[in-house]
């Protein structure tokens, strides 16, 4: 098995090439999961694509979700992260690593529903990130209190692995939505 390292130059090089558009209808798998809550709009973390991730904001742009209030993560001081209210077309602002995040001002919620980016993922439903593990150290700490959150990794099907490596804090997703469908 290679180890975490090779497989991320493995994998950033094969989404370099293989990178494509994706279709509006993308999300539309995962609908029965965004429609849930009856009583209030659900929270829908995304991410702002960076590095040839699949690009989510165009397909919300073009296909509107009712009923949800998006999420986008903010990067805090010892390698934390929180989720800030936002919406299309806000403005963003670039962090220390050069990527874009929501304003301080805005607020502060937990996800019901956590769409994450990544380099690879497995069968399993492993999850590669970029190894910082910013969303193993958020989900660490929150899914002891919100264990309901549903972490659901957004790749291209090419970005599936044989097998991942993981150890104990590597929190493993619930679902991967990719362009062939939901694992
Ligand atoms: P990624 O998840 O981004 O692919 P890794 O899983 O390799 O990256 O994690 C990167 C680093 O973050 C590792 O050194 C790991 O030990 C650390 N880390 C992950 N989760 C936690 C946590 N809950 N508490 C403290 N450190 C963590
Ligand atoms: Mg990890």
């Amino acid at each position: 098995m290679l180890s975490k390292n090779s497989l991320r130059k493995k994998f950033y090089s094969i989404r370099k090439k293989k990178y494509f558009d994706i279709s509006k209808n993308f999300l539309q798998p995962i609908n029965f999961i965004l429609k849930k809550k009856k009583t209030r709009k659900v929270f829908l973390s995304i991410y702002y694509p960076m590095k040839f991730e699949l690009n989510l904001i165009n397909i919300l742009k073009k296909n509107k979700l009712k009923n949800i209030n998006l999420l986008l993560p903010k990067i805090y001081q010892n390698k934390q992260m929180k989720f800030h209210l936002w919406s299309l077309n806000d403005p963003l602002e670039v962090n220390s690593f050069g990527t874009l995040e929501p304003l301080k001002s805005k607020k502060i919620y937990v996800p019901d529903v956590m769409l994450l980016p990544l380099l690879a993922f497995d069968k399993n439903r492993n999850r590669l990130g970029y190894g910082k593990g910013y969303y193993d150290r958020y989900l660490s700490k929150t899914l002891k209190k919100n264990k309901r959150m549903i972490k659901i990794g957004i790749a291209f099907s090419f970005q599936k692995s044989k097998k991942i490596p993981f150890n104990s804090t590597d929190v493993k997703l619930d679902y991967i939505l990719t362009e062939k469908g939901i694992l």
